[in-house]
């Protein structure tokens, strides 16, 4: 029998449009500490979403990874064609009384005081969502880079939504599980999920894994480079320059040979090289 890798980790973009800087350094982040530990690294994408999703993106991001050196060990995971995983993870939670249909807005849960209110079972008209009961759960861990965390979980988290669109929430979790995730690289943007998340991979029967958010790359305004803000897409043309500007951010003082390096170089040499204590946690501009 062939041993699972002691160390899986993974990239999961969603495919609301092209990767940027950020995502790259993310993308590159998360290889280097699963290839630097022996590990597998996994591309998921989470197009989980039609309405907020790009024409093309997905694709488009897919050919950047692939131009980046950035290659998946296993095959690409899609979250569109997962969804009977999904609906299972709901049916498990359901049987534990986990969940429960809620109409409410963001507003009245919130006055409700972010957890179930007396009145969420009895209103079955018009579509619910479902929420996860998370009354007094408060998870503290120790993040790879942004340390010792502790988080309140102040509102049932919604796993599936009115519109019966399942949530990240669910949908990040239950793919965790079952592709034996065992790191979490990804954007300092999601710490405040990671508090959910673990609560809901202790629901399902699962152990979380170690989790590491990485910091930011921010605009000249001050705001984290996104593809809301239309932070400019990455140029294809040119991966070599685009690894070792992100290999700068992440904490590398890259030789100047290492410019005229190919991609699969380019990673070799900083996975050979990789220290997660180099790591800058300040959220910052990118520098030429
Ligand atoms: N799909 C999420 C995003 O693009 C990331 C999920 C994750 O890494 O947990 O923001």
């Amino acid at each position: 029998m062939i041993n699972a890798p002691s160390y899986i980790g993974r990239f999961a973009p969603s495919p609301t449009g092209p990767l940027h800087f950020g995502s790259l350094v993310c993308a590159v982040g998360s290889y280097l500490d699963a290839v630097a530990h022996g590990g597998h690294w996994l591309v998921r994408m989470e197009d989980l979403d039609p309405p907020r999703e790009m024409p093309g993106a997905a694709e488009r991001i897919l050919h950047a990874l692939d131009t980046h050196g950035l290659h998946s060990h296993t095959p690409v995971a899609w979250q569109s064609r997962r969804q009977q995983l999904y609906a299972d993870a709901l049916d498990q939670l359901a049987e534990a009384d986990l969940i429960y249909p809620c109409q409410c807005t963001r507003d009245q849960i919130r006055k409700a005081g972010g957890h179930r209110r007396s009145d969420c079972q009895q209103n079955t008209e018009g579509n619910s969502a479902l929420r996860f009961c998370c009354e007094g759960a408060i998870e503290s861990f120790e993040d790879i880079w942004q340390g010792s965390q502790r988080q309140d979980i102040r509102e049932d988290p919604i796993l599936k939504r009115r519109d019966g669109l399942f949530a990240y929430q669910l949908a990040v979790v239950v793919d965790d599980i079952a592709q034996g995730v065992t790191h979490v690289v990804r954007g300092a943007d999601l710490l405040d999920c990671t508090g959910v998340q673990m609560q809901l991979f202790r629901a399902l029967g699962a152990t979380p894994p170690q989790f590491g958010h990485l910091p930011l790359v921010m605009n000249e305004g001050g705001q984290k480079l996104s593809k809301q803000n239309h932070a400019t897409p990455l140029d294809d043309q040119h991966p070599s320059e685009n690894l070792v500007q992100a290999l700068g951010f992440l904490g590398f003082h890259c030789p100047q040979s290492l410019h005229t390096e190919s991609p699969h170089g380019i990673l070799s040499w900083a996975s050979a090289r990789w220290q997660r204590h180099q790591v800058d946690l300040r959220n910052r501009l990118l520098s030429k």
